[in-house]
Formats: structure tokens, sequence, C-alpha cells
């Protein structure tokens, strides 16, 4: 799963990013009830792309995905698919599934030492198996399958073509994703294996780091909440251009990234540590990856500076309710507290190869810096939430700098924590105060905080507009709830929540007093920039009710559209088609010759079906019907006699 050509496929990626196809990563795991006997192995794992000769990544373990930490390497295969996939180790076939999204066409292999090897995205099988999986494509009148197999079944030797590598799935260019399990299904670092085919003396490196104000009273040159600073390279040695001035407790965060030898992707970094005055505070190391646990990764990147800019910052410090396992443990957890001495800061990246970059940065105490040259607020006003504090922006105006804070019908005057140019700054202790709005010379500023949800006990809010029910693990930290509702056009938006916070498990929102009467076809969606996602929901008189893993906005749209078939071949070889839907998305297919089902085999991105049969020397004769429906329930039918 890498972004390969990131520029020429951006529009398949934009349409990953709606249809969401990655939650279900972890669930592949292999059968449970054959618990495989610990063996010592005569050779050692096979590379399973060309063996012996020089290979090439485009993705490591452990490197930072938006949804998941990635589990195995990406090997590349030439920007082709048909690379014929050799079997890693001796074993047997013990899974296959076919899906279009997520892994694609996957294998799963079960080894005498209880590893399990994964091959994925391929494009076709080889072997026995192959035909056994067609068959079963048209006994079970699905091109979706999840196969478990018996040891007895499909044994496999070393090095034997098990399958040809492709692009199937969640996958944006044609590569090899290959994982090495344990027998706990956890993901272990293929380089580990130390194969000879991956050569890598180029060091880590590191493009820019953050520092995050923790706390009300804590300043960053000047000022609170987070500031970013590019860094300047010596050969493996980085460094600011200033030095940072700042006061109180404070995180680090990090972007950065391995560089493989001849390579011009970007992997990730396994091993990360900081040194405050030549003591470690801070260790992460993630050679391990636990399925049930790849989506805390939220915990572990700056969410905001995700979702606003889809840049993944490391943050090197770990906050409450992160509970990932990749940090060492003894030290603050990698908190700083600046009060009266310079401090220096070391942090060390190193790859799966030994090859380490240091940053060094020189931090000295101050609360007030000489330079705050911010960039000037295009909007009047602008606020921030993050780590209990509400950072206010209002652009600088005739009056004296004060505000007006309104909550439940109390008033309360604030004056500007600091000013900066052309604009004043106000800090506001959510802990203390939750304003609905705030009187401002640049008018009113609507905050709609309505409630303080706490992330360890179940909860549920309500109100006119909402009611929300939260799990006791449905938040990683405590969540300082909006709640609003507005028109879009015509249709009526309720905010529920900020989409840079993230959700630990998903929640369930009522949604109330919809206006619109004519429920038929109108669902939620999620609006993630310009784009809409669907979700659904259940009615009951004017609400509708339904889960999420997500804050933000959700609209109400009618999907009043049939899908769209487009011919591209129909003949007596070959059916072709490409299928897409305007809004809700596509929910399900189904072809028939001459009123027989006929296997498509259907690639979401490309929103291809292209036909296979079960007996290769049939002609594809007679009476051909494809349906297709989308998920609110229109239906679109293309008929065709082929001669
Ligand atoms: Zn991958």
């Amino acid at each position: 799963m890498k972004n390969y050509w990131s520029l020429r496929l951006s529009k398949f990626i934009v349409m990953i990013g709606l249809l969401g196809p990655f939650i279900s990563f972890g669930q592949f795991s292999p059968p449970k009830d054959l618990p495989p006997k610990k063996i010592i192995l005569d050779e050692p794992y096979l590379f399973p792309i060309n063996p012996g000769t020089q290979n090439w990544l485009a993705g490591t373990m452990g490197e930072l995905r938006n949804t998941h930490f990635h589990a195995g390497i990406d090997i590349r295969t030439n920007n082709m698919a048909g690379v014929p996939v050799r079997a890693a180790q001796r074993g047997y076939i013990s899974r296959v599934i076919v899906s279009p999204y997520g892994y694609g066409h996957v294998m799963f292999l079960t080894h005498p030492d209880g590893n399990i090897s994964v091959y994925a995205h391929l494009d076709q099988y080889k072997g026995q198996v192959a035909n056994y999986i067609l068959n079963k494509h048209y006994e079970q009148k699905s091109f979706d399958l999840d196969l478990e197999f018996a040891p007895n079944q499909f044994p496999i030797n070393r090095g034997d073509t098990i399958a040809l590598s492709g692009n199937t799935g969640g996958s944006n260019g044609p590569h090899l994703h290959f994982e090495i399990r344990d027998e706990n299904n956890e993901a272990l670092n293929p380089l580990s294996f130390k194969f000879d085919e991956i050569k890598d003396a180029l060091p880590p490196v590191a493009q820019k780091i953050a520092l995050k104000a923790i706390g009300i009273d804590s300043r960053i040159n000047g000022r609170n909440g987070r500031t970013e600073f590019y860094l300047l390279r010596n050969g493996s040695n980085y460094f600011l251009s200033n030095e940072i001035e700042a006061h109180g407790k404070i995180g680090i965060e990090i972007l950065a990234f391995d560089r493989m030898d001849f390579s011009q992707f970007r992997c990730g970094i396994n091993e990360i540590e900081m040194v405050v005055d030549s003591q470690k505070v801070f260790s992460q190391k993630i050679d391990k990856i636990n399925f049930t646990q790849t989506q805390d990764i939220v915990s572990l990147i700056d969410f905001q500076t995700l979702k606003t800019r889809g840049l993944r910052f490391n943050k090197l410090y770990v906050d409450d309710g992160n509970p990932l396992k990749y940090y060492e443990s003894g030290f603050n957890r990698g908190e700083i507290n600046i009060s009266d001495k310079p401090l220096n800061v070391q942090i060390n990246l190193k790859d799966t190869y030994g090859n380490q970059s240091t940053i060094h940065l020189k931090i000295k105490p101050a609360t007030h810096a000489n330079y705050l040259a911010l960039a000037p607020l295009s909007r009047p006003f602008e606020y921030e939430i993050a780590n209990n504090t509400l950072s206010l922006h209002v652009k600088a105006c005739s009056s004296k700098g004060k505000i007006m804070l309104y909550e439940k019908g109390d008033a309360i005057t604030l004056e500007p924590n600091y000013k900066v140019i052309g604009h004043e700054v106000y800090l506001i202790d959510l802990q203390k105060i939750m304003p609905d709005s705030a009187a401002t010379c640049q008018g009113m500023v609507p905050f709609h905080l309505t409630d303080n949800i706490p992330s360890t006990i179940e909860y549920t809010y309500y109100s006119d507009l909402a009611d929300i029910h939260f799990k006791p693990n449905s938040l990683y930290d405590t969540l300082f709830l909006n709640v609003s509702k507005d028109h879009k056009g015509k249709s009526e938006i309720f905010s529920i929540g900020r989409s840079t916070e993230p959700l630990n498990s998903p929640i369930k929102i009522t949604l109330k007093q919809i206006g619109e009467p004519d429920h038929s076809k109108l669902s939620v969606y999620y609006t993630e920039g310009r784009g809409y996602k669907f979700i659904g929901g259940t009615w009951e008189k004017e609400k509708v009710s339904f889960t999420t893993s997500e804050l933000g906005d959700f609209i109400l749209l009618k999907d009043t559209i049939a899908p769209l078939i487009h011919r591209i071949q129909c003949h007596a070889s070959s059916a072709r088609f490409r299928i897409m839907d305007n809004l809700s998305g596509i929910a399900s297919y189904t072809a028939t010759i001459n009123g027989e089902w006929l296997m498509m085999k259907y690639d979401y991105k490309t929103g291809i079906l292209q036909s296979e049969r079960l007996d290769k020397t049939k002609l594809l004769k007679g009476d051909f019907e494809l349906k297709v429906t989308d998920k609110i329930g229109n239906e679109k039918v293309y008929k065709q006699k082929i001669l």
C-alpha cells in the first residue's frame, strides 16, 4: 500500500480515501484451530521476488500510514504486474482471500517454525490451488472469497512459484506487499531476516521538527500552541538556523523518513530516541505490529497536522490515553520542562540496517521572544482546541483588546494573553470555562461547546439537535464537544466534534429535527474535503441514527441517480465494463450469461469489471446481463445479446 504514482493517480487516492478500504486489514488472521509445532528450519527465508538479485523497496515495516502502521515491506516489481512470487519458506497454504479492497488477492503460508508469510495485491494464483479457487468463485457465486486450508491440502516447498505479483486491492501501483507474522499473528520486521537482496547504507532524512506547548502557560518563541521549524543538514547531522526560546512543558515532534539505496521512495524509521543534556527521555522502537492496535497510530502521530495538511509528524512524547507499546518505560514519557537553564536536545533516528541521523537542538529559557512574526490572519478570527486549551486569534482592531466570553448566559471579560504582529491571542483553559461564544471587535465567534466528555466512562450526551453515545473506550482523551446545525445549499449539515480529534472506537449519533420530510433516498454522509463519504443511517420519524469512527461534519443528501455502466468490450471472448456511482457508491453487481452466474473481477480503483469463465474454452455467447446497484438501492441494468 504505497502512494506510488502519487501525481498520476491522485484521483484514485482521493477515491481510496473516500471509500476507506483500509479498515479491516488486521482481521486477516490464519486459522486458529491448527497450532503448528515449532520446528527449527533447515534453510533461511527466501526473498519472494527475484531471489539472489538486488531488489528495491517502496515501503518498510512500521512505516506510518494514515490509519495504520505498515505491517510488511513493499517490494518493487519494475512497475509491472506478473512477476513470479516465490514461497519464502516450506509449509502449506493456510488461507486465501479475494477482495476488491485492502490486500486484494492475498495468500497466507504457514511454516514449520510457526510463522506465517503473507503475499498481497497478487494478480493471480499459481499451481493447483489456482483452479481450486476459480471453482470456489463459481460454487459460491461470488468474486469475494475467504478460504482456509488444512496442512495436507496444498503443501508448498521453499521457492515454489505460488502466484504472480499484481496491483489488486488498495494498492496504487504494482508491487508485492510481503509480511512475516509470528505464531501470535503479530507482524515481524521482514528485514530482520537479513535478506541479501536489499541494501541500505543511507541514513534517515529529517525534514522538520515541531514544538508543542503542553498546557496553557507554556511558550515557544513567545507563543502557545505548536510551531514548526525546518532543519538544516550537514552529512547525517541536522541543526536549526536559530536557537529556540521556550518556557514550561513542551513536546517535540519530528517529520522524517528513511531513504533506501537507489530508491526515491520514503520509508519508515524503526527507532527513535531523544536525549536531553545526555539523559535519555524518550525511546520508540517499532519492531512488531499487533493488528488489534494498529489503528492507535492516531495517538503516535500529530493527528491534527495529518488531517489538516496530510503530514505525519511522529510525536516524541506519549500523550495520556496512548496505548501503544513501542516506548521504553521509565522516562517522563518525552515531555520536556524548560525553566531556568538552556537544554541541549539530541534526537537519534535509526533504520533497520543501523544507519543513523542525529538532530541537534538548543532550547533557551524565555517566556517572551523578540520575534513574533506569525503569518497574518487571513480571516478576522481563528481558533483551535488542543491539550485542554482553546486558542483564539483575533485580528487587531480599534478596541482595547478585551473580549467577552459567554458560558450558559454568564459573561466573563478576557484580556489578551499576548500580542503578535497584527493580532491578539486569548488562551482559554477549557477545564475552567467552556464558552459557547465570544464577543470580539471582529464580531461574534461561535464555539458551540456544549459538554465535556470524559474518556474513560460510558457517556450519553442529549440535546435538541443530537444524542451521542460514547463507550468507555471511544475517546483517547477528554473531548470538549461542540454540536451545531447549519445549511449547505438546501442540505442540512450537523457539526459534531472536530475532525482533527481521533476516536478510538465508533460512537452512535442520532440527529434530530431533520427538516426534510421525504426520507426516501436521504442518508447521512461524512464530509471530507470537498467529497462525501456514505454512512447511511436508520430513520425513526424525523430522527436518523448511525455509528461513526470519525467526528466532524455530517450532511444529509439524496442519491437519486443510478450507477453508470460503461461498456469497454462485450463479445464472445471477453466482457469488460467500467462502473461508477455519483454519490453513495457501488454496493453490488451481478453478471449472468443465459441466466447463469458469470464471474466479473472487480477493481474499485478504476471501476473495471472483467469477466472470467469457469471453462475458459467456452465462448461467451447468448444473453448477457449486468446489474449494478448503489448503496441507496438505485439500480442499473445492461443487456446485450452476444452473437
Ligand atoms: Zn504494503
